[in-house]
């Protein structure tokens, strides 16, 4: 008997907004990003580990790490 097990992180990207790029300081399109990473058992996922969001800038490609709540408070669009 044997188990094949891992993790596995699947990014989403969940939308559009736009606003003042803290690094660039254009007002510039943000790609907001999920990124989930979950326990697999057997190549499914089964358990959510963490979940992370980002913002990343389109003028510079700068990265930015936001909060779930601010995430989700972002008028995407
Ligand atoms: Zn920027």
């Amino acid at each position: 008997m044997f188990f094949i097990f891992g993790l596995r992180t699947k990014v989403d990207r969940s939308g559009v907004v736009r606003q003042v790029c803290p690094h660039c300081g254009n007002h510039a399109a943000q790609v907001i990003t999920r990124r989930s990473t979950k326990f697999t058992l057997f190549f499914v996922p089964l358990i959510p580990i963490r979940t992370r969001y980002a913002r990343q800038c389109t003028v510079c490609g700068a990265q930015f790490d936001v909060s779930k709540a601010e995430a989700q408070r972002l008028p995407v669009g």
